[in-house]
């Protein structure tokens, strides 16, 4: 992905200290591990990837807040977002494991865990877990409204968790679904989600402003790697202006709604809006 790295634990400090000093109040962290396996255990280690690169930034004293992707993908072989039996994603079994992993991130100093999983009961999960181990002040924003779209290729590539076989529909919803959007932000804040997140953004305004007008939470938008790099494609090809397209597209985003962006232009917009 144009513009986007995978960083080492020196490299992800000095980085969260530019972004902090550019006046972005938080970063969100996703974990490439050096093992992967069928039940995605080397997300769970005290010593894991995201779990060392946590206690680095909060050992800087930055003044940035720290979310943790929590899922399975990126830790399993088969690069699904659950544990599988009989080649298919069984739902309770993986709850266990990625309430085990917001824990480890609690831990490790997060200070909001983020669930992308979209598994049924895992925000209940992962808040009487945290709750019951001391950390009922760490909040989780849960990927409320996570569609199967087109547009997450980019991030998959980078982040090596393209499934290996078959898709998510199972588990991510239909793009031509709305009234399933609200239901599921309903079902995460019952569980006691305290942000909800639609994904993605920008092909799906209408859903970010429904959730907006039906839910008085703050409301995340993640502005996914296919529409980030559509914007970056388009630029370098001088077709686009750059700095307006991603300024009116963030600006589009923040109307339908939603309080929290997350972007990957995130550090260019930055600098674009204090200049
Ligand atoms: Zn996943």
């Amino acid at each position: 992905m144009t513009g986007v790295f995978q960083q080492s634990f020196d490299q992800v400090v000095e980085e969260c200290r530019e972004v902090a000093g550019l006046g972005l109040s938080a970063v969100i962290l996703f974990g490439l591990p050096e093992t992967k396996d069928p039940k995605g255990t080397s997300s769970l280690l005290a010593n894991g990837v995201v779990q060392r690169a946590v206690e680095a930034i909060k050992k800087a004293n930055l003044n940035l807040l720290v979310l943790t992707d929590v899922c399975l993908c990126e830790y399993t072989d088969h690069g699904h977002c659950g544990v599988i039996e009989n080649g298919e994603i069984v739902n309770d079994a993986t709850l266990e494991i990625l309430a085990e992993q917001a824990l480890s991130h609690a831990r490790a100093g997060a200070d909001i865990v983020a669930p992308s999983d979209m598994m049924d009961g895992r925000v209940a999960a992962i808040r009487k877990k945290l709750d019951a181990n001391g950390f009922a002040e760490v909040a989780i924003l849960s990927y409320a409204a996570k569609y199967c779209s087109a547009f997450y290729g980019p991030f998959r590539e980078a982040a090596q968790s393209a499934p290996q076989f078959g898709d998510r529909r199972s588990y991510q919803m239909d793009p031509a679904n709305v009234r399933e959007a609200l239901k599921e932000v309903a079902l995460d804040l019952e569980e006691g989600a305290d942000i909800v997140m639609v994904k993605p953004a920008v092909a799906y305004l209408d859903v970010i402003r429904a959730v907006r007008e039906r839910f008085d939470v703050p409301v995340g938008a993640y502005n996914v790697s296919g529409e980030y790099t559509m914007v970056k494609a388009a630029a370098q090809k001088g077709w686009l202006n750059e700095k307006r397209t991603v300024l009116e597209i963030l600006t589009s985003i923040q109307r339908a709604g939603a309080d929290i962006i997350l972007t990957y232009h995130a550090k260019d917009a930055a600098k674009w809006l204090k200049a």
